[in-house]
Formats: C-alpha cells, sequence, structure tokens
C-alpha cells in the first residue's frame, strides 16, 4: 500500500464484456485454425453450437458451453 494509491486513476472493475453478450463467459468449441485466426483479426467464429463469438485468449477461465459440450458428444463436428 502506498500513497500513491489514491492518486492513481485505477480502471473500473472487470465488467461485462460489451462485445456479444453473456455467451462470451463460456468456452465453446470451434475449428482451431478458426480461431487461430480470430486471436490475430478479433473477428467472431462461429461455435459448435451455433453462437457467434470472439473467442477469448484464455478459454479454460471459462466453463464449457452446455449446449457445445452436449453436440460435441453427440458427434457433431464443425464444417
Ligand atoms: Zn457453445
Amino acid at each position: 500500500m502506498t500513497q500513491t494509491e489514491t492518486l492513481t486513476p485505477t480502471q473500473a472493475p472487470e465488467r461485462e464484456r460489451t462485445d456479444e453478450g453473456d455467451h462470451d463467459r463460456f468456452a465453446h468449441y470451434a475449428k482451431k485454425d478458426a480461431i487461430a485466426r480470430a486471436y490475430v483479426t478479433g473477428e467472431p467464429i462461429v461455435a459448435l453450437c451455433g453462437k457467434k463469438w470472439v473467442p477469448s485468449r484464455d478459454p479454460s477461465r471459462y466453463p464449457l458451453c452446455p449446449t457445445c459440450k452436449e453436440l460435441k458428444e453427440a458427434g457433431w463436428t464443425i464444417r
């Protein structure tokens, strides 16, 4: 703790990301190359469940999308 702390502007606590809504809080299945491309371009990709979202760089922070999980277990793949 330092005195400068009171003078230092702090960032707002992480709020809901404005991206596309709450599905950003899930980790979705998507094609690996599409994810890699999305990291670079920042463009949304389509997940196995049909969601369009911008993948997080750290999907392990998020719970797996239940729909994606279900579909993957059912043997679905992304075309
Ligand atoms: Zn999903």
